[in-house]
Protein backbone atom coordinates (compact mmCIF):
# COMPACT_ATOMS: atom_id res chain seq x y z
CA UNK A 1 0.00 0.00 0.00
CA UNK A 2 3.14 2.11 0.31
CA UNK A 3 2.88 5.85 0.93
CA UNK A 4 -0.80 6.87 -0.39
CA UNK A 5 -2.29 4.60 2.63
CA UNK A 6 -4.17 7.15 4.36
CA UNK A 7 -3.34 5.58 8.15
CA UNK A 8 -0.26 3.73 7.80
CA UNK A 9 1.51 5.84 10.04
CA UNK A 10 -1.19 5.34 12.91
CA UNK A 11 -2.29 1.66 12.59
CA UNK A 12 -1.12 -1.67 11.35
CA UNK A 13 -1.61 -2.17 8.32
CA UNK A 14 -5.21 -3.82 7.05
CA UNK A 15 -5.18 -7.23 5.11
CA UNK A 16 -7.79 -6.79 2.24
CA UNK A 17 -10.64 -9.12 2.32
CA UNK A 18 -10.70 -10.29 -1.61
CA UNK A 19 -14.26 -10.90 -1.11
CA UNK A 20 -15.09 -7.84 -0.45
CA UNK A 21 -13.27 -6.14 -3.01
CA UNK A 22 -14.46 -8.50 -5.22
CA UNK A 23 -17.75 -7.31 -4.28
CA UNK A 24 -17.28 -3.76 -4.38
CA UNK A 25 -15.88 -4.58 -8.21
CA UNK A 26 -18.84 -6.10 -9.02
CA UNK A 27 -21.64 -3.42 -7.54
CA UNK A 28 -19.36 -0.80 -9.42
CA UNK A 29 -19.45 -2.98 -12.83
CA UNK A 30 -23.53 -3.03 -12.43
CA UNK A 31 -24.71 0.18 -13.77
CA UNK A 32 -27.22 1.45 -11.52
CA UNK A 33 -27.58 4.68 -13.17
CA UNK A 34 -31.56 6.17 -13.68
CA UNK A 35 -31.13 6.39 -17.43
CA UNK A 36 -29.91 3.08 -18.78
CA UNK A 37 -29.17 0.99 -15.12
CA UNK A 38 -30.67 -1.25 -13.33
CA UNK A 39 -31.16 -1.07 -9.06
CA UNK A 40 -32.51 -4.63 -9.11
CA UNK A 41 -29.68 -6.25 -11.17
CA UNK A 42 -27.53 -4.75 -8.30
CA UNK A 43 -30.12 -5.87 -5.77
CA UNK A 44 -29.92 -9.70 -7.29
CA UNK A 45 -26.11 -9.70 -7.21
CA UNK A 46 -25.74 -8.89 -4.09
CA UNK A 47 -29.03 -11.13 -2.58
CA UNK A 48 -26.82 -14.05 -3.89
CA UNK A 49 -23.66 -12.78 -2.64
CA UNK A 50 -25.49 -13.16 0.72
CA UNK A 51 -26.77 -16.42 -0.14
CA UNK A 52 -23.33 -17.70 -1.15
CA UNK A 53 -22.08 -16.21 2.25
CA UNK A 54 -24.57 -18.54 4.34
CA UNK A 55 -27.85 -16.44 4.42
CA UNK A 56 -31.18 -18.97 4.41
CA UNK A 57 -33.60 -17.71 1.24
CA UNK A 58 -35.76 -16.17 4.11
CA UNK A 59 -33.60 -13.53 5.16
CA UNK A 60 -32.78 -12.43 1.55
CA UNK A 61 -35.18 -10.60 -0.58
CA UNK A 62 -35.04 -8.25 -3.47
CA UNK A 63 -38.22 -6.19 -3.53
CA UNK A 64 -39.53 -4.34 -6.77
CA UNK A 65 -41.93 -1.50 -6.60
CA UNK A 66 -44.00 -0.06 -9.82
CA UNK A 67 -40.52 0.25 -11.96
CA UNK A 68 -38.95 -3.25 -12.75
CA UNK A 69 -35.49 -1.67 -13.17
CA UNK A 70 -35.62 0.32 -9.35
CA UNK A 71 -35.50 -2.49 -7.22
CA UNK A 72 -34.15 -3.07 -3.75
CA UNK A 73 -32.42 -5.39 -1.39
CA UNK A 74 -33.50 -6.37 2.14
CA UNK A 75 -31.69 -8.87 4.34
CA UNK A 76 -31.74 -9.62 7.95
CA UNK A 77 -28.52 -11.24 10.21
CA UNK A 78 -30.88 -12.86 13.52
CA UNK A 79 -29.85 -11.87 16.13
CA UNK A 80 -30.68 -13.02 20.42
CA UNK A 81 -33.88 -10.52 20.69
CA UNK A 82 -32.29 -8.55 23.84
CA UNK A 83 -32.91 -5.71 21.93
CA UNK A 84 -35.08 -3.99 18.95
CA UNK A 85 -33.40 -4.43 15.37
CA UNK A 86 -31.01 -2.17 13.90
CA UNK A 87 -31.36 -1.38 10.34
CA UNK A 88 -28.59 -0.38 7.84
CA UNK A 89 -29.33 1.76 4.77
CA UNK A 90 -27.16 2.48 1.70
CA UNK A 91 -28.47 3.90 -1.90
CA UNK A 92 -27.26 1.30 -5.12
CA UNK A 93 -28.05 4.06 -7.60
CA UNK A 94 -25.23 6.23 -8.77
CA UNK A 95 -25.42 9.73 -10.60
CA UNK A 96 -24.95 9.77 -14.09
CA UNK A 97 -22.06 9.27 -15.68
CA UNK A 98 -20.39 9.59 -19.80
CA UNK A 99 -17.84 7.83 -20.89
CA UNK A 100 -16.67 10.72 -23.38
CA UNK A 101 -16.34 12.71 -19.96
CA UNK A 102 -14.04 10.41 -17.92
CA UNK A 103 -10.50 9.16 -18.54
CA UNK A 104 -11.67 5.57 -17.62
CA UNK A 105 -14.82 4.04 -18.51
CA UNK A 106 -16.73 5.09 -15.41
CA UNK A 107 -18.90 1.26 -15.10
CA UNK A 108 -15.32 -0.96 -15.09
CA UNK A 109 -13.31 -0.91 -11.94
CA UNK A 110 -9.96 0.61 -12.70
CA UNK A 111 -7.24 0.15 -9.96
CA UNK A 112 -4.40 2.62 -10.47
CA UNK A 113 -1.99 4.18 -8.04
CA UNK A 114 -4.06 2.33 -5.21
CA UNK A 115 -7.07 4.36 -6.12
CA UNK A 116 -9.84 2.45 -7.55
CA UNK A 117 -11.48 4.43 -10.11
CA UNK A 118 -15.29 4.50 -10.99
CA UNK A 119 -19.08 5.65 -10.99
CA UNK A 120 -19.98 5.02 -7.25
CA UNK A 121 -16.17 4.46 -5.51
CA UNK A 122 -17.11 7.16 -3.52
CA UNK A 123 -20.96 7.76 -3.51
CA UNK A 124 -21.72 4.83 -2.30
CA UNK A 125 -20.92 1.64 -4.08
CA UNK A 126 -18.29 1.81 -1.56
CA UNK A 127 -20.75 1.62 1.41
CA UNK A 128 -22.63 -1.29 -0.10
CA UNK A 129 -19.71 -3.38 -0.63
CA UNK A 130 -18.62 -2.83 2.82
CA UNK A 131 -22.17 -3.41 4.33
CA UNK A 132 -22.71 -6.93 2.16
CA UNK A 133 -18.65 -8.08 2.99
CA UNK A 134 -19.53 -6.80 7.17
CA UNK A 135 -22.58 -9.18 7.17
CA UNK A 136 -20.97 -12.30 5.17
CA UNK A 137 -18.09 -12.13 7.55
CA UNK A 138 -20.68 -11.81 10.62
CA UNK A 139 -22.35 -14.82 9.24
CA UNK A 140 -19.36 -17.30 8.27
CA UNK A 141 -17.85 -16.44 12.11
CA UNK A 142 -21.50 -17.75 13.46
CA UNK A 143 -21.53 -14.52 15.28
CA UNK A 144 -24.93 -13.73 16.99
CA UNK A 145 -25.46 -9.77 17.47
CA UNK A 146 -27.63 -8.76 20.66
CA UNK A 147 -30.32 -7.70 17.19
CA UNK A 148 -31.47 -8.02 14.41
CA UNK A 149 -29.07 -6.33 11.86
CA UNK A 150 -30.73 -5.09 8.60
CA UNK A 151 -29.41 -4.35 5.44
CA UNK A 152 -31.65 -2.58 2.96
CA UNK A 153 -29.90 -1.40 -0.15
CA UNK A 154 -32.30 0.66 -2.33
CA UNK A 155 -32.88 2.56 -5.19
CA UNK A 156 -32.95 6.33 -6.14
CA UNK A 157 -31.36 8.46 -3.53
CA UNK A 158 -30.00 10.62 -5.94
CA UNK A 159 -32.70 11.06 -8.55
CA UNK A 160 -35.87 9.09 -9.46
CA UNK A 161 -39.51 8.49 -8.54
CA UNK A 162 -39.08 5.24 -6.90
CA UNK A 163 -37.08 6.13 -3.49
CA UNK A 164 -36.32 2.87 -2.29
CA UNK A 165 -36.38 3.57 1.36
CA UNK A 166 -39.87 5.73 0.55
CA UNK A 167 -41.26 2.94 -0.35
CA UNK A 168 -39.69 0.13 2.00
CA UNK A 169 -41.04 2.14 4.77
CA UNK A 170 -44.60 2.62 2.98
CA UNK A 171 -44.84 -0.57 2.17
CA UNK A 172 -42.87 -3.13 3.65
CA UNK A 173 -42.32 -1.26 6.94
CA UNK A 174 -42.25 -4.70 8.86
CA UNK A 175 -39.19 -5.85 7.10
CA UNK A 176 -36.89 -2.91 8.17
CA UNK A 177 -38.93 -1.24 11.07
CA UNK A 178 -35.65 -0.96 13.78
CA UNK A 179 -34.77 1.10 16.51
CA UNK A 180 -32.35 3.05 14.71
CA UNK A 181 -30.90 3.37 11.66
CA UNK A 182 -27.06 4.05 9.90
CA UNK A 183 -26.33 5.30 6.85
CA UNK A 184 -22.80 5.45 5.30
CA UNK A 185 -24.36 7.23 2.58
CA UNK A 186 -22.26 10.56 4.98
CA UNK A 187 -20.15 11.22 7.65
CA UNK A 188 -17.23 9.88 7.97
CA UNK A 189 -12.98 10.30 7.61
CA UNK A 190 -11.59 13.23 6.62
CA UNK A 191 -8.24 13.48 5.29
CA UNK A 192 -5.88 16.16 4.94
CA UNK A 193 -3.05 15.02 2.37
CA UNK A 194 -3.48 11.68 3.26
CA UNK A 195 -3.46 11.91 6.97
CA UNK A 196 -6.86 11.18 8.88
CA UNK A 197 -8.05 14.76 10.96
CA UNK A 198 -11.41 13.90 12.24
CA UNK A 199 -14.22 11.03 11.82
CA UNK A 200 -17.78 13.25 11.04
CA UNK A 201 -21.06 11.52 12.28
CA UNK A 202 -24.39 13.15 10.60
CA UNK A 203 -26.48 13.22 13.59
CA UNK A 204 -28.97 15.27 11.80
CA UNK A 205 -29.64 16.84 8.24
CA UNK A 206 -31.71 20.06 6.92
CA UNK A 207 -34.88 18.82 4.62
CA UNK A 208 -34.52 20.05 0.51
CA UNK A 209 -36.83 21.81 -0.41
CA UNK A 210 -37.96 23.71 -4.35
CA UNK A 211 -40.32 26.45 -5.07
CA UNK A 212 -41.77 27.49 -8.05
CA UNK A 213 -42.73 31.11 -8.28
CA UNK A 214 -44.73 32.42 -10.99
CA UNK A 215 -46.09 36.02 -12.33
CA UNK A 216 -48.33 36.03 -14.72
CA UNK A 217 -49.65 39.22 -16.97
CA UNK A 218 -51.71 39.85 -20.55
CA UNK A 219 -48.58 40.59 -21.70
CA UNK A 220 -48.89 42.83 -25.44
CA UNK A 221 -47.08 44.36 -27.65
CA UNK A 222 -42.79 45.36 -26.92
CA UNK A 223 -43.64 48.78 -28.33
CA UNK A 224 -45.99 50.11 -25.56
CA UNK A 225 -44.17 48.86 -22.22
CA UNK A 226 -47.26 48.72 -19.02
CA UNK A 227 -46.52 48.52 -15.49
CA UNK A 228 -46.49 45.48 -13.84
CA UNK A 229 -43.83 43.79 -15.95
CA UNK A 230 -43.85 39.74 -15.18
CA UNK A 231 -40.05 39.74 -15.79
CA UNK A 232 -39.32 42.90 -13.66
CA UNK A 233 -41.80 41.48 -10.47
CA UNK A 234 -39.73 38.41 -10.67
CA UNK A 235 -36.55 39.46 -10.37
CA UNK A 236 -37.37 42.28 -7.83
CA UNK A 237 -38.92 39.43 -5.77
CA UNK A 238 -35.77 37.37 -6.15
CA UNK A 239 -33.29 40.39 -5.30
CA UNK A 240 -34.85 40.84 -1.99
CA UNK A 241 -34.45 36.99 -1.30
CA UNK A 242 -30.74 37.41 -2.01
CA UNK A 243 -30.73 40.58 0.48
CA UNK A 244 -32.50 38.60 3.36
CA UNK A 245 -30.99 35.64 4.78
CA UNK A 246 -33.05 33.46 6.92
CA UNK A 247 -32.56 34.03 10.36
CA UNK A 248 -29.32 32.84 12.23
CA UNK A 249 -30.40 29.35 14.45
CA UNK A 250 -28.10 26.73 15.71
CA UNK A 251 -29.58 23.22 16.88
CA UNK A 252 -27.31 20.81 19.57
CA UNK A 253 -25.33 19.17 16.67
CA UNK A 254 -24.28 22.78 14.89
CA UNK A 255 -23.40 23.74 18.03
CA UNK A 256 -20.82 20.60 19.27
CA UNK A 257 -19.88 21.18 15.32
CA UNK A 258 -18.82 24.73 15.96
CA UNK A 259 -17.31 23.67 19.05
CA UNK A 260 -14.81 21.42 17.36
CA UNK A 261 -13.75 24.03 14.23
CA UNK A 262 -13.63 26.70 16.86
CA UNK A 263 -10.71 24.80 17.89
CA UNK A 264 -8.82 24.38 14.84
CA UNK A 265 -9.48 27.65 13.28
CA UNK A 266 -7.30 30.30 14.01
CA UNK A 267 -7.19 34.17 14.12
CA UNK A 268 -10.83 36.08 13.74
CA UNK A 269 -12.30 33.27 12.40
CA UNK A 270 -11.72 31.49 15.42
CA UNK A 271 -13.28 34.78 17.56
CA UNK A 272 -16.06 34.50 15.34
CA UNK A 273 -17.04 31.03 16.04
CA UNK A 274 -16.86 32.01 19.74
CA UNK A 275 -18.89 34.80 19.68
CA UNK A 276 -21.70 32.96 17.73
CA UNK A 277 -21.59 30.32 20.09
CA UNK A 278 -22.37 32.71 22.70
CA UNK A 279 -25.86 33.45 23.67
CA UNK A 280 -26.92 35.74 22.66
CA UNK A 281 -24.73 35.47 19.74
CA UNK A 282 -22.37 38.58 18.35
CA UNK A 283 -24.64 39.57 14.97
CA UNK A 284 -21.34 41.03 13.79
CA UNK A 285 -19.76 37.97 14.37
CA UNK A 286 -22.80 36.05 12.52
CA UNK A 287 -22.43 38.17 9.51
CA UNK A 288 -18.37 37.50 8.93
CA UNK A 289 -18.82 33.29 9.72
CA UNK A 290 -21.86 33.83 6.72
CA UNK A 291 -19.56 34.95 3.76
CA UNK A 292 -18.36 31.88 3.54
CA UNK A 293 -20.45 29.22 2.16
CA UNK A 294 -19.76 26.17 4.19
CA UNK A 295 -20.47 28.31 7.70
CA UNK A 296 -23.73 29.56 6.39
CA UNK A 297 -25.26 26.53 5.42
CA UNK A 298 -24.81 25.36 8.83
CA UNK A 299 -26.45 28.82 10.40
CA UNK A 300 -29.21 29.13 8.68
CA UNK A 301 -31.92 27.92 6.17
CA UNK A 302 -30.87 28.74 2.86
CA UNK A 303 -32.56 29.43 -0.23
CA UNK A 304 -31.25 30.42 -3.54
CA UNK A 305 -32.71 31.01 -6.91
CA UNK A 306 -31.55 28.12 -9.14
CA UNK A 307 -33.73 28.71 -12.56
CA UNK A 308 -35.32 31.13 -14.63
CA UNK A 309 -37.64 31.15 -17.63
CA UNK A 310 -39.68 34.12 -19.02
CA UNK A 311 -40.99 35.07 -22.27
CA UNK A 312 -41.85 33.86 -25.42
CA UNK A 313 -40.99 36.49 -27.55
CA UNK A 314 -38.10 39.11 -28.49
CA UNK A 315 -41.54 41.70 -29.53
CA UNK A 316 -43.84 40.91 -26.84
CA UNK A 317 -44.34 41.89 -23.46
CA UNK A 318 -43.66 38.73 -21.06
CA UNK A 319 -46.86 36.99 -20.05
CA UNK A 320 -45.26 34.41 -17.73
CA UNK A 321 -42.17 34.50 -16.10
CA UNK A 322 -40.66 31.78 -13.67
CA UNK A 323 -38.40 30.53 -11.03
CA UNK A 324 -36.91 28.06 -9.25
CA UNK A 325 -36.02 28.62 -5.52
CA UNK A 326 -34.19 25.61 -4.17
CA UNK A 327 -34.19 25.52 -0.10
CA UNK A 328 -31.98 23.32 2.43
CA UNK A 329 -34.54 24.03 5.63
CA UNK A 330 -32.95 23.80 9.34
CA UNK A 331 -34.19 20.63 11.59
CA UNK A 332 -37.43 22.22 13.62
CA UNK A 333 -39.03 23.65 10.44
CA UNK A 334 -41.36 22.72 7.95
CA UNK A 335 -41.68 23.88 3.70
CA UNK A 336 -44.87 25.90 4.58
CA UNK A 337 -43.40 27.98 7.22
CA UNK A 338 -40.11 28.56 4.58
CA UNK A 339 -42.74 29.05 1.97
CA UNK A 340 -44.65 31.78 4.33
CA UNK A 341 -41.33 32.94 4.71
CA UNK A 342 -40.68 33.48 1.10
CA UNK A 343 -43.88 35.02 0.29
CA UNK A 344 -42.93 37.97 3.18
CA UNK A 345 -39.71 38.47 1.63
CA UNK A 346 -40.65 38.41 -1.72
CA UNK A 347 -43.66 41.08 -0.20
CA UNK A 348 -45.18 40.76 -3.88
CA UNK A 349 -48.86 39.68 -4.18
CA UNK A 350 -48.17 39.38 -8.20
CA UNK A 351 -45.61 36.43 -7.09
CA UNK A 352 -46.95 33.35 -6.49
CA UNK A 353 -45.30 30.55 -4.77
CA UNK A 354 -45.90 26.56 -4.95
CA UNK A 355 -43.80 24.13 -3.28
CA UNK A 356 -42.81 20.88 -5.69
CA UNK A 357 -43.40 17.95 -4.94
CA UNK A 358 -40.33 16.33 -5.62
CA UNK A 359 -42.22 12.78 -5.92
CA UNK A 360 -44.70 13.82 -8.72
CA UNK A 361 -42.62 17.33 -9.70
CA UNK A 362 -45.76 18.89 -9.79
CA UNK A 363 -46.37 22.45 -8.49
CA UNK A 364 -48.42 22.39 -4.97
CA UNK A 365 -50.49 25.39 -3.56
CA UNK A 366 -48.78 24.81 -0.10
CA UNK A 367 -46.55 22.73 1.00
CA UNK A 368 -46.24 19.85 3.92
CA UNK A 369 -46.18 21.16 7.70
CA UNK A 370 -44.20 18.24 8.24
CA UNK A 371 -40.61 19.89 10.13
CA UNK A 372 -37.12 18.33 9.56
CA UNK A 373 -36.89 16.26 12.39
CA UNK A 374 -35.29 17.74 15.16
CA UNK A 375 -31.73 16.53 16.27
CA UNK A 376 -32.15 12.46 17.62
CA UNK A 377 -30.78 12.21 20.81
CA UNK A 378 -27.13 10.61 20.92
CA UNK A 379 -26.75 7.19 21.76
CA UNK A 380 -24.53 6.30 24.47
CA UNK A 381 -23.63 2.60 23.22
CA UNK A 382 -23.31 3.53 19.41
CA UNK A 383 -20.62 6.98 20.75
CA UNK A 384 -19.51 3.95 22.69
CA UNK A 385 -18.71 1.80 20.04
CA UNK A 386 -17.70 4.51 17.78
CA UNK A 387 -15.00 5.54 20.23
CA UNK A 388 -13.65 2.38 20.83
CA UNK A 389 -13.31 1.14 17.08
CA UNK A 390 -12.46 4.96 15.36
CA UNK A 391 -9.85 4.78 18.25
CA UNK A 392 -8.11 1.82 17.49
CA UNK A 393 -7.90 2.51 13.31
CA UNK A 394 -7.63 6.43 13.60
CA UNK A 395 -6.01 7.12 16.81
CA UNK A 396 -6.12 10.46 18.07
CA UNK A 397 -8.56 11.14 15.44
CA UNK A 398 -11.93 13.24 16.88
CA UNK A 399 -15.57 12.27 16.47
CA UNK A 400 -17.11 15.75 15.32
CA UNK A 401 -20.97 15.73 15.37
CA UNK A 402 -21.97 17.25 11.66
CA UNK A 403 -25.52 18.88 10.07
CA UNK A 404 -25.76 17.34 6.82
CA UNK A 405 -26.24 20.92 5.03
CA UNK A 406 -27.44 18.70 1.43
CA UNK A 407 -29.89 15.60 2.77
CA UNK A 408 -29.83 12.00 2.16
CA UNK A 409 -32.25 9.07 2.94
CA UNK A 410 -32.33 9.36 6.19
CA UNK A 411 -34.34 11.80 5.89
CA UNK A 412 -37.23 8.80 5.29
CA UNK A 413 -36.19 6.40 8.48
CA UNK A 414 -36.07 9.55 10.38
CA UNK A 415 -39.31 10.80 9.68
CA UNK A 416 -40.46 7.16 10.68
CA UNK A 417 -39.50 7.75 13.94
CA UNK A 418 -36.19 5.96 13.55
CA UNK A 419 -32.90 8.04 15.03
CA UNK A 420 -30.55 7.77 12.04
CA UNK A 421 -26.68 8.40 12.20
CA UNK A 422 -24.95 8.63 9.17
CA UNK A 423 -20.82 7.47 8.70
CA UNK A 424 -18.88 5.41 6.04
CA UNK A 425 -15.52 3.63 6.89
CA UNK A 426 -13.82 5.45 4.22
CA UNK A 427 -11.40 8.19 4.39
CA UNK A 428 -11.88 10.64 1.37
CA UNK A 429 -9.46 13.51 1.13
CA UNK A 430 -10.82 16.77 1.78
CA UNK A 431 -9.36 18.11 -1.69
CA UNK A 432 -10.33 14.60 -3.39
CA UNK A 433 -14.68 14.81 -3.32
CA UNK A 434 -15.56 13.60 -6.44
CA UNK A 435 -18.64 11.98 -5.87
CA UNK A 436 -21.06 12.66 -8.48
CA UNK A 437 -18.11 14.54 -10.48
CA UNK A 438 -15.44 13.08 -12.71
CA UNK A 439 -12.87 10.31 -12.40
CA UNK A 440 -14.24 9.72 -8.77
CA UNK A 441 -12.02 7.28 -7.55
CA UNK A 442 -11.28 5.75 -3.73
CA UNK A 443 -8.43 4.80 -2.18
CA UNK A 444 -8.51 1.10 -2.40
CA UNK A 445 -6.08 0.67 1.35
CA UNK A 446 -9.09 3.25 2.56
CA UNK A 447 -12.20 1.05 1.30
CA UNK A 448 -9.79 -1.52 3.16
CA UNK A 449 -10.04 0.11 6.55
CA UNK A 450 -13.66 0.39 5.82
CA UNK A 451 -14.45 -2.91 5.77
CA UNK A 452 -12.46 -3.61 9.23
CA UNK A 453 -14.35 -0.63 10.26
CA UNK A 454 -17.70 -1.54 9.86
CA UNK A 455 -16.81 -4.89 11.06
CA UNK A 456 -15.46 -4.42 14.13
CA UNK A 457 -18.37 -1.87 14.66
CA UNK A 458 -21.13 -4.04 13.90
CA UNK A 459 -19.38 -6.09 16.54
CA UNK A 460 -18.68 -3.35 19.17
CA UNK A 461 -22.42 -2.22 18.48
CA UNK A 462 -24.19 -5.37 18.73
CA UNK A 463 -22.13 -7.67 21.34
CA UNK A 464 -23.31 -8.55 24.86
CA UNK A 465 -23.04 -5.93 26.98
ZN1 LIG B 1 -25.00 9.18 -1.87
Amino acid sequence: MGALALSSQAVAEIAPDPLARDIFKQLIEINTSLSVGSTTAAAQAMAQRLLDGGFAAGDVQVLVGPNPKRGNLVARLHGSGAHKPMLIIGHLDVVEARREDWTTDPYVFTEKDGYVYGRGTQDMKDGDAIAVASLIRLKKEGYVPDRDIILALTADEEGGTNNGVDWLLKNHRDLVDAEFAINPDSGGVDADAGKAVTFNLEATEKLYSDFQLTVTNPGGHSSLPKPDNAIYHLADALGRLEKKPFPFELNPVTRAWLEYMGGIETGQRAKDIKAVLHTPANPAAVARLSQDARYNSTLRTTCVATRLEAGHANNALPQRATANVNCRILPGHSPEEVRQDLIRVFADTKVTVAWIDSATNQPQDTAPSSKAMAPPPPRADLMAALKQVSGALWPGVPIVPEMETGASDSIYTMAAGMPSYGFSGTAIDRNDVRAHGKDERLLLSSFDEGVEFYYRFLKAMTGTK
